[in-house]
């Protein structure tokens, strides 16, 4: 085995602090606004995960005893960094994801955010404390570490979706194990390389880059207490059931097919700039991406209609390295094909297309992977673009006649991720978040994503488990509770044996 102390062509691991290469099976990484391969990563062994667990679990001794403000002063001096080094790193996103670099700043943004929150670890850890809970007894509650866990994360936040999960992992005291998308892997690792920089102990945070083999040794080894998954719902299902079966705790949050209905008072200039982001941004790459308009009333539609067909005239696609585009490719060959055959679906079932992005061209990138913005009409229950998440620039019309009606689509869908209303009606707004079953909503607000302090998670099939990522949850998950009871008897209030339940008449 091989240490290098900078990542080159070939994508490596993190172990124990130090870049490693296994030189064992790996995969190209390609460009997708190009189509050229730039690097390749490895793909870890089951040996070579073990290593990593073993490094963490030594780690682990150690890193619980730091005290938690020592540890919280290792996230701001990681803030700074990232900071500092944010051009490189939106670079890194785009370069191997393929989203625009105004993009890519942003979703790094909203990494460090959770940073941010990470930082108030001694006062999110303080536990619960109560004097004389009995005659001359004390009760407290404390978080303590679990000892190493794990995430496994997907292509398309490279940086914020791991930032979600080990930085808050590790200022409750844990070790952690980051196993990133292999389709775009180097951000997460420059990002851990960073984090030692700014002081992190080698072990506390391990990168193996990988497929199904490194996942399923995390999965099954029992040094591995917890596993945080983000990905689509049938390898969310799939990873819920078998860290369950291994004993681990586990939260995995899975795919979405995101409504917003639009009122027949609502703003109508507004909602159609707000979906435009919402359906096209990042290629609709999102798992908060909204691919589906509920309009109330015909008219409602119409004007909808009306309004996106001017915007996506003026939409620019092209790479995502230059700034003066909006939307870039799609991340892989295999995805633009899966997403352009939604389209031809979506034309065999019966919708309308009125906007065909298919034949695009883009000039001196003709091998890139670009898809442009799609619109479809008369969306209807059943058809596959209806009820399949296509995670591609596709959004769909569906007509409905009253908002009960609309609900009562949003609620029967499988997925319950994120949805939102256009409406000037407070009584509308409040009935819908009230009793819409979904778990982030949004009012005149298209991408409900809570912020940082607060917690991230869908409902139904888009979240296996009981907690939500990031936020106060994301101490409950990463942390056990001990309550620990005591009393320091002295001579003159000793009792004799009590065999009664001790209780407070
Ligand atoms: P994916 O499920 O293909 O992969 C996610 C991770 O799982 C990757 O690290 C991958 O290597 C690993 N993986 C893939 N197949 C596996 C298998 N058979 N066994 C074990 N591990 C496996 O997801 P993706 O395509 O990278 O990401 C897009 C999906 O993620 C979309 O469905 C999107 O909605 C979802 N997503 C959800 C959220 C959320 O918060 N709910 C956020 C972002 C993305």
């Amino acid at each position: 085995m091989q240490h290098d102390k900078n990542v080159t062509a070939t994508v490596g691991h993190l172990i124990d602090g130090q870049i490693v290469h296994e030189h064992g099976r790996s995969q190209p990484v390609f460009n997708p606004a190009t189509g050229a391969s730039s690097t390749s990563v490895e793909l870890a062994s089951p040996a070579l995960v073990e290593r990593a667990i073993a490094s963490a679990e030594q780690a682990f001794a150690a890193w619980r005893e730091t005290p938690p403000l020592k540890r919280a002063r290792v996230m701001m001096k990681l803030k700074q960094l990232l900071e500092q080094h944010a051009d490189e790193i939106a670079q890194l996103i785009t370069a191997e994801h393929g989203k625009v670099l105004a993009d890519a700043h942003g979703e790094l943004q909203r990494g460090i955010e959770n940073i941010e929150y990470a930082s108030y670890a001694p006062e999110l850890l303080k536990g619960e404390h109560s004097r004389n809970a009995g005659p001359g007894i004390d009760s407290w509650a404390e978080h303590q570490a679990l000892g190493v866990v794990a995430g496994i994360t997907p292509f398309n936040f490279p940086a914020m979706v791991p930032l979600w999960m080990w930085p808050m992992a590790v200022v409750c005291g844990n070790c952690f194990i980051l196993k990133p998308s292999e389709r775009d892997p180097s951000s997460a690792l420059r990002i851990a390389q960073l984090a030692l920089e700014a002081g992190l102990p080698p072990g506390v945070l391990n990168v193996v880059n990988g497929d199904k083999a490194a996942v399923d040794a995390l999965l099954r080894d029992p040094r591995v207490k917890a596993v945080s998954f983000v990905g689509s719902t049938p390898i969310a299902e799939a990873i819920y059931a078998e860290g369950c079966k291994h004993g681990k705790r586990v939260q995995a949050l899975g795919g979405a097919k995101n409504h917003a209905v639009v009122m027949p008072d609502a703003d109508i200039q507004n909602a159609v700039s707000a979906m435009m982001g919402a359906a096209y941004g990042s290629c609709g790459e999102r798992c908060m991406a909204v691919p589906l308009i509920v309009a109330v009333g015909n008219e409602t539609a119409d004007r909808m209609i009306a309004g996106l067909k001017t915007e996506i005239a003026k939409m620019k696609v092209g790479p995502g390295s230059d700034n003066g585009n909006d939307m870039g490719p799609l991340v892989t060959r295999q995805h633009f094909e899966k997403v352009k055959a939604y389209v031809d679906s979506g034309v065999a079932e019966g919708a309308r297309l009125l906007v065909d992005g298919r034949g695009l061209k883009v000039k001196g990138h003709e091998e890139g992977y670009f898809l442009g913005p799609c619109l479809f009409d008369e969306v209807r229950p059943g058809m596959k673009i209806y009820q399949e998440e296509i995670f591609g620039p596709v959004l769909g019309i569906v007509r409905a006649h009253s908002l009960a009606e609309a609900m009562q689509l949003i609620n029967d869908h499988e997925y319950g991720n994120g949805t939102c209303i256009f409406t000037r009606d407070g009584e509308a707004a409040r009935h819908f978040t009230d009793h819409i079953q979904v778990g982030m909503v949004g009012v005149n607000v298209p991408l409900p994503v809570p912020v940082a302090y607060h917690s991230f998670g869908g409902w139904k099939r888009s979240l296996f488990g009981d907690l939500h990522a990031y936020g106060p949850d994301a101490v409950r998950f990463y942390t056990k509770r001990k309550t620990i009871t005591q009393r320091w008897p002295s001579a003159g209030v000793r009792e004799g044996a009590v065999f009664s339940f001790p209780s407070h008449h």
